[in-house]
């Protein structure tokens, strides 16, 4: 009877055991596969972000931008100026008749220099609607690139939700220094693979990643 109950005892550690220390895998810990799928693998496995949590944004002339953009407060925040910014919004033409457009510059060390989000001001076609519109392409000049679901979706389909992966992306992306390898963190199956532009520490090199969204 003691010899079972020390069994039991072990089988049970075992089970606590398995079920912590995954390390980024299950459903409730940081899912480093869909921040790899959504940004880091740009960088060969390495995080693309701001390097300030204290994002400046000018969007001046762009109507309900401030709200539109607070909805992804918390992990960073946002910093409306008339002046000189990180972020530039404006009204125009993204071309090819889409809702909006996101242009993201960022250098090989993972630190990102500038974004341009240009609007539509005509978004009769844009079934989310304008603040959609300008919430979403916020979320590309932070470093959300690609699309997915609710309202990053790849259309504007009326969706606007902002789903807990979205919040937990930004979360984990903003917890780590620009640049920091993620790689080791991965699981095998489904996106584990690294791939895009080599990561440099002391990186110059600008890449643009652009987004025809929506
Ligand atoms: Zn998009």
């Amino acid at each position: 009877m003691k010899k079972f109950v020390l069994v039991l005892a072990l089988a049970l550690m075992a089970l606590v055991l398995s079920c912590s220390g995954g390390g980024g895998g299950g459903d409730d810990g940081p899912d480093y596969n869909y921040l790899n799928n959504h940004n880091a693998n740009r960088l060969n496995g390495h995080t693309i972000r701001w390097p300030s949590t204290t994002i400046y944004v000018n969007a001046s002339g762009v109507p309900g931008a401030q709200a539109a953009f607070n909805r992804w407060a918390g992990s960073v925040n946002f910093a409306f100026t008339g002046g000189s910014a990180n972020i530039i919004v404006r009204m125009g033409n993204p071309g090819a008749g889409r809702c909006g457009v996101t242009l993201t510059r960022w250098y090989t060390s993972g630190r990102i220099f500038q974004a341009l989000i240009i609007i539509n001001p005509d978004q009769s076609r844009c079934r989310s609607g304008l603040a959609a519109t300008i919430t979403h392409e916020a979320a590309h000049a932070i470093g959300y690139f690609g699309h997915e679901d609710g309202i990053m979706g790849p259309t504007s389909n009326g969706d606007t939700e902002i789903t807990g992966k979205h919040r937990g992306f930004l979360s984990l992306l903003y917890s780590m220094a620009p640049g920091t390898n993620i790689a080791g963190f991965l699981r095998r199956k489904d996106g584990s693979a690294v791939s895009g532009v080599a990561f440099d520490p002391n990186g110059r090199r600008l890449i643009e990643t652009k987004h025809y969204s929506r």
